[in-house]
């Protein structure tokens, strides 16, 4: 029987709802039980892929090839379940399916209406995650009182009624700011909040308060006189140092004690949360530091970057080292000198990326990694820089350039209109949409024997996922290894080159797709762990 939990979030966005998501799906496999989360999110794009990271973060991708929310990133992250692009939907995608049945006639003879219609849309959305799993878990994105946020509320609500009470349950995350002057915490932007929501129909079960200190007991215990919950029931999510002490610090609150309070669970199936008391350990007792320069384009937003932080942080657990990363916005270097600000760093990172604004720059980045015998990591873009470079300061190709920036002498990095995915062919036009079009989701790579790749993942064939619409021009394979860049992973078909190595150099790689993605910190990603790695030696040498 599976049992779904609702997740609704209230007072400010960007309360940790996917976070708390995350956490609670780990406490819930960590007594044994099978989860999935899913996303629901009130805006109106089809999926995240077009939007800009600086409005809406990174976009993750799943191995099935869906651009989803980051959401599904941590939830990954957490469970180790690996997401899937059913995982997420939109208002444009509900609203999309709905029209599309319309104009088939599906609905003859119908009003096509938010209420039954949306909601039922939506409704559907969540019970085709009824499958193997013990825990449903889904987040409703937004905030509860945004007008785009109704048929969700609507829907779960309907949902909610339909499984009944011993099958669904509500937690409601708020936030109780700290106002200075009363030197106190305030409950009443949450009891706005929770009226906000019974107005919606959905009486919150459980109620999962964020707050920059300690909530002491008076002021729980009037949240929970005033908003009708037992006071058990109002579990406080006080901010820490990682995120991964979360499932840890909800447990000693009792938030899973009281989720299985409220299903009626009575006998508890035992806990066992050594993983996360380890990794834990691992992150607060360091035995060293490692400086990681990222020199990208989305370097005042965190969250562009979340799985990649992630990916680093995992990489230093590994390794028993704290990773300090030190943004830098790659323009810079078109003006400036990288020396002034890359000396000293034990690894320098160029992230994925779009378009011509400051490419330049991560071109220069990766020369100063290559001569300076810095570790360098070029994910997908980072990569494609990296190539560029050596084409044009190795090679003497001196009209080397991308394609994606208009047309040039020497398309080193190009766009590819036909590749293979599986047994079928895949196609784009360069005048094509840009929503889905770009080579998505899980492919497969040959990795050469002996290459430092194949020692870090031990193995010859990978899987990973690629979110790209260039590649790396396979007819300038020849002069790249004359002059040292070595392609050490290629797709199966020997068509398009997956990961470049630098010989002699002590940690140059890039790769075409993001590895980032499927790394955890239960088991961090290999080339995260190799690339630290050979950070803490850097470190030593200097
Ligand atoms: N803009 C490049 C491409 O489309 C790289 C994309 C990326 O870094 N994810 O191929």
């Amino acid at each position: 029987m599976t049992r779904y939990i609702f997740i609704t979030g209230g007072v400010v966005s960007s309360l940790g709802k996917g976070l708390a998501s995350a956490a609670l799906g780990a406490l819930l496999q960590a007594r044994g039980y099978r989860v999935r989360l899913c996303k629901l999110d009130p805006y109106l794009n089809v999926d995240p892929g077009t939007m800009s990271p600086f409005q809406h973060g990174e976009v993750y991708v799943t191995d099935d090839g869906a651009e989803t929310d980051l959401d599904l990133g941590h939830y990954e992250r957490f469970t180790g379940v690996p997401a899937k692009g059913t995982d997420n939907t939109t208002t444009g995608r509900i609203y999309t399916s709905v029209l599309q049945k319309e104009r088939k006639g599906d609905y003859l003879g119908a009003t096509i209406q938010v209420i039954p219609h949306i909601t039922n849309e939506i409704k559907d959305f969540i019970r085709e995650k009824d499958g193997t799993a013990e825990f449903v878990l889904c987040e409703i994105g937004g905030t509860v009182g945004d007008i785009e946020s109704l048929p969700f509320l609507e829907a779960i609500r309907q949902f909610g009624n339909e499984v009944g009470h011993a099958r669904a349950l509500f937690i409601h995350v708020t936030l109780l700011p700290y106002i200075p002057a009363a030197g106190e915490l305030k409950t009443k932007p949450t009891q706005h909040s929770v009226k906000e929501l019974m107005s919606a129909g959905i009486r919150p079960d459980i109620l999962l308060c964020r707050a920059d200190r300690a909530i002491d007991e008076d002021e729980r215990a009037k949240i929970a006189l005033f908003c009708n919950i037992d006071r058990k029931k109002v579990i406080p999510a006080v901010d820490v140092s990682s995120i991964y002490e979360v499932p840890l610090t909800y447990h000693r609150e009792g938030l899973d004690q009281q989720v299985m309070e409220s299903f009626g669970i009575k006998d508890l199936p035992s806990l066992d949360l050594s993983i996360w008391d380890n990794i834990v350990h691992n992150i607060k007792a360091p035995e060293g530091e490692v400086t990681i320069a990222i020199v990208g384009k989305y370097t005042n937003l965190a969250d562009s970057y979340k799985s990649l932080n992630e990916a680093l942080a995992h990489g230093g657990i590994a390794n028993k080292v704290r990773v300090s990363l030190k943004f830098i916005e790659s323009q810079i270097f078109e003006s400036e000198d990288p020396e002034a600000h890359l000396r000293g760093v034990n690894g320098i990172l160029v992230p994925g990326g779009f378009g011509e604004r400051g490419a330049e720059g991560k071109i220069r980045a990766a020369r100063y990694a290559r001569e300076k015998k810095i570790p360098y990591f070029g994910i997908c873009f980072g990569m494609q820089m990296a190539v560029i470079e050596v084409a044009r300061n190795l090679c003497g190709i001196k009209g080397a350039n991308s394609t994606e920036f208009g047309t040039c002498d020497d398309a080193v990095i190009g766009l590819m209109t036909e590749w293979v995915k599986g047994n079928q062919k895949e196609s784009r036009s360069a005048k094509g949409d840009l929503g889905g079009t770009m080579r998505l989701g899980s492919y497969p790579a040959a990795l050469a024997p002996g290459s430092k790749v194949s020692e870090a993942y031990g193995s010859k064939m990978i899987k990973e996922r690629h979110r790209h619409r260039y590649e790396v021009n396979i007819n300038y394979r020849a002069k790249l290894e004359n002059a040292g860049l070595i392609f050490s992973g290629l797709s199966p078909d020997g068509n398009l080159p997956e990961i470049v190595e630098m010989k002699d150099h002590p940690w140059f790689i890039g790769v075409q797709f993001h590895p980032e993605l499927k790394s955890k910190p239960f088991e961090p990603h290999p080339l995260f762990v190799s690339f630290i790695e050979a950070a803490v030696k850097q470190g030593r040498m200097v």
